[in-house]
C-alpha cells in the first residue's frame, strides 16, 4: 500500500510546501473496539512523540462523530471489525460526513480486496492488525495526511472556478442534480437562474482583462449576496453565471429573486476611481413546472436567457415551451442565410426619398430582400436579426453598403436616378474598430461622392456605444459621409448627445407618421422632433408616409423630406428607374 501512496503524491504539479507537519503536531482518532490494538499502537510511537501526539479512541461511531464534531483530527483510523457488529458501513459514513479528513482502514489480515474497495470508497491508506514497526505506523499516517491534501486540492481545481472561487460548470451541474433529487423527495419549487453580463466583452476588450477579472469577482460576490446560504451560486463560463434555489413557495417569488439580482448587478463598479457601468441578463427555469432533468434545466435557462438578451437586455425572462420550437426555425434560418450569401441570393430594392419644397426625389433608402428559391421574397424583419444574433450581418452589412455605392454611382453616371443613397447599419458593424476604414475603401472603389452616402442608425446604438463609436462617427463625418438617426423618437436621445454628434439628419420614425391626424400625441411628437431638428441645424424626414393628408401635416411644419408608400414602396432598381420617368410631383 505505501508503494501506491509514494507514487500518487508526485503525481501533482509543483508541492508547494512541506504539507505534513511532524508528527508530534498530529492528532489521530481510532475508531474501534479493540484496546488491545489500541495499546499496540501506542506502543510502536517511539515515546517523545507519543508524550506529544493526540490519540484518541471512540469505541463507535456515534461517539466518533460527537469527537469529530468537537474537535479537528488529521486522521481517522477505521477499525473495518466495526462493521461486524452491526454498525453499518463506518467508513462510508465518514466519508460521507467529514470529507476533509483523512482516512487510514485497518483489517485483520491483508486482504487486496478489501483493501481497494478502501481506497476507492475515499480511505487514503489500508492498514493490516499483523506487528508493526513503529515507524511504518507513522509513515503511513504521513501518507495518508499528505495524500487528502492532494486530493481535496484537485477536487477544488476540478470543481471550482479559481478567479471567483465559485463551484464551476461540472460542480454546478452536480448540484443542480442533486437539488432536482431533493426537490421530487419534498415537492419543492426548484429554480434555476442563467445569467450573462450585458457587453462584457466590450469591457474587457476596451478597459483590459485585468479590469474583466475584477469585474467577475465582484460579480461574484454581489450574487451570493443575493440568495441563501443553501442555495448554490456558479460560474458556468466566461461572463456567465448559474443560481439553483429550492424551496421556493410561488414563481413569484423566483421573479423576485430575478429582480434582486438585476439591481445587485446594476449598482455601478468602482474600479481604479473610474464608475463602471455592468447590467446583466438572466433566463430561468423552474422545476417541475418546466419538466426535464438538469441538462434539459439549464438548456431551458439559456433559451430563456438568450430571449431576454434579444428582447432588450438587463431584464430576466421566464422559460416557455415555446422556445425550444422556435430556436429550431432558427438555426434554420441562420444556415439559409449562411448559404444566401454564398449564393448571392439577396438584392437591394430603392425607396425614394422627396423632397417636400421642390417634390423632387433626391435619393433613396437602400432595404435588402432575400430572394429565395424556398420562400420567395423574404423581408429584412425575418432574417437581419437572425443574421444580427450569429454575427453573419458583418458579410450582409458590406455586401449592402458595397452593392449600394455601385449602384448609386452607376446612376449618377447615367443620370437615371439620383446618385444620392441611404443605406441601414447594424450596431455590430458599427461597433467594429475598423468600420470608417471599410466604408472609405468601399466609397473609393465605387468612386462614389461620400457626401451622396447616408448611413442610418438607430439612437439607441449610437447612445448605448458612445465611447466606441465616436471615433468611427468623426472619421466618417471627417469624410464627408453623412449620418441620419433612424427611426427617430422611439428611443432615448438625449439633446446634449445630439448636440456632440455629426448627425447630419433626423428620420422620425413610421409609428409618429402613421396616426399624426388622429393621435394628438403623435402629431405633438413628430412636431416636437421637426422643430428640434431644425433648431439644432439637422435635416429632418418622415417615414412611413402613406396619405396625402400626413404628407400635409408634415408639409406644413417644414419637414425637409419625405419617404413612403405614398410615393413608392422599395423597388427594384430597374423598375426604380421606370417609376422615375413617370413620377409627377406631389404638391
Ligand atoms: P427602416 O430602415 O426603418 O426602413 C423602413 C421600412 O419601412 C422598410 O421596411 C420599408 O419598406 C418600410 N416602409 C417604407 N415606407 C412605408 C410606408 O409608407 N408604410 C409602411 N407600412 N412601411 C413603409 P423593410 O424594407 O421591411 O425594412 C425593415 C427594416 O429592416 C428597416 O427599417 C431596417 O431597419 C432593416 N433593414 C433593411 N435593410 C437593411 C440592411 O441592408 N441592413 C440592415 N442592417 N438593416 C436593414
Ligand atoms: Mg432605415
Ligand atoms: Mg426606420
Amino acid at each position: 500500500m505505501r508503494e501506491q501512496g509514494a507514487d500518487a503524491a508526485p503525481l501533482v504539479v509543483g508541492a508547494e510546501q512541506a504539507l505534513v507537519g511532524p508528527a508530534s503536531q498530529w492528532s489521530i482518532l481510532f475508531i474501534g473496539e479493540d484496546g488491545q490494538y489500541l495499546a499496540q499502537l501506542k506502543q510502536s510511537i517511539p515515546k517523545s512523540t507519543l508524550s506529544q501526539i493526540k490519540l484518541e479512541q471512540a469505541e463507535n461511531l456515534e461517539n466518533a462523530f460527537s469527537l469529530l464534531d468537537t474537535s479537528d483530527f488529521d486522521v481517522v483510523i477505521i477499525d473495518l471489525a466495526l462493521r461486524q457488529k452491526g454498525e453499518g458501513p463506518a467508513l462510508q459514513a465518514v466519508v460521507a460526513t467529514y470529507p476533509e479528513v483523512a482516512i487510514i482502514v485497518l483489517s485483520e489480515f491483508y486482504d487486496e480486496a478489501i483493501a481497494l474497495d478502501a481506497l476507492r470508497q475515499g480511505a487514503q491508506e489500508y492498514l493490516t492488525k499483523g506487528g508493526l514497526p513503529g515507524d511504518t505506523l507513522l509513515t503511513t499516517v504521513r501518507y495518508a495526511i499528505h495524500r487528502k491534501h492532494w486530493e481535496q486540492r484537485l477536487v477544488e481545481l476540478s470543481q471550482y472556478d479559481q478567479l471567483t472561487g465559485l463551484p464551476n460548470r461540472i460542480l454546478f451541474q452536480d448540484r443542480l442534480q442533486q437539488a432536482l433529487r431533493d426537490a421530487a423527495r419534498s415537492n419543492a419549487l426548484l429554480c434555476m437562474i442563467f445569467i450573462d453580463l450585458d457587453r462584457f466583452k466590450d469591457i474587457n476588450e476596451t478597459l483590459g482583462h485585468a479590469v474583466g477579472d475584477l469585474l467577475l469577482q465582484v460579480v461574484s460576490t454581489r450574487l451570493r449576496a443575493c440568495v441563501r446560504s443553501g442555495d448554490t451560486v456558479g460560474r458556468l463560463g466566461g461572463d456567465e453565471f448559474g443560481v439553483i434555489t429550492s424551496d421556493l413557495g410561488t414563481i413569484a417569488e423566483a421573479g423576485y429573486l430575478a429582480r434582486r439580482i438585476i439591481e445587485a448587478l446594476n449598482e455601478p463598479f468602482e474600479c481604479a476611481g473610474d464608475k463602471i457601468h455592468c447590467t446583466a441578463s438572466l433566463g430561468i427555469t423552474l422545476h417541475p413546472i418546466d419538466e426535464g432533468d438538469s441538462a434539459q434545466l439549464l438548456k431551458n435557462s439559456a433559451l430563456a436567457l438568450y430571449r431576454a438578451k434579444d428582447t432588450g437586455r438587463n431584464r430576466f425572462q421566464f422559460y416557455d415551451s415555446a422556445m425550444n420550437r422556435s430556436v429550431q426555425t432558427r438555426k434554420n434560418v441562420e444556415t439559409q442565410i449562411r448559404r444566401a450569401l454564398d449564393l448571392d441570393q439577396f438584392t437591394l430594392h430603392y425607396q425614394p426619398n422627396v423632397d417636400s419644397r421642390t417634390g423632387k426625389v433626391v435619393g433613396s433608402e437602400a432595404l435588402i430582400r432575400w430572394e429565395s428559391p424556398e420562400r420567395g421574397l423574404v423581408l429584412p424583419g425575418e432574417f437581419i436579426p437572425i443574421a444580427e444574433e450569429c454575427g453573419l450581418i458583418v458579410p450582409i452589412g458590406e455586401w449592402v453598403l458595397r452593392k449600394a455605392c455601385a449602384q448609386a454611382s452607376a446612376w449618377r453616371d447615367s443620370g437615371r436616378a439620383p446618385s444620392r443613397v441611404a443605406v441601414n447599419l447594424s450596431p455590430l458593424q458599427f461597433r467594429r474598430p475598423d468600420f470608417a476604414n471599410t466604408v472609405i475603401s468601399i466609397l473609393d472603389e465605387s468612386g462614389l461622392d461620400p457626401r451622396d452616402l447616408e448611413l442610418e442608425i438607430t439612437e439607441n446604438v449610437v447612445m448605448a456605444d458612445f465611447k466606441t463609436t465616436e471615433y468611427s462617427l468623426q472619421a466618417l463625418y471627417d469624410h464627408g459621409v453623412r449620418l441620419v438617426i433612424d427611426d427617430f423618437g422611439t428611443g432615448y436621445s438625449s439633446l446634449t448627445y445630439l448636440k456632440r454628434f455629426p448627425v447630419y439628419k433626423l428620420k422620425i420614425d413610421r409609428s409618429f407618421i402613421s396616426e399624426v391626424n388622429v393621435n394628438n400625441e403623435d402629431a405633438a411628437i413628430a412636431n416636437a422632433i421637426i422643430k428640434m431638428a431644425h433648431s439644432l441645424n439637422l435635416r429632418v424626414i418622415g417615414e412611413g408616409v402613406e396619405t396625402a393628408e400626413q404628407m400635409e401635416f408634415l408639409k406644413q411644419r417644414q419637414c425637409d423630406e419625405y419617404q413612403g408608400f405614398l410615393f413608392a414602396k422599395p423597388l427594384p432598381p430597374e423598375t426604380f428607374e421606370s417609376w422615375l420617368l413617370d413620377f409627377q410631383p406631389l404638391t
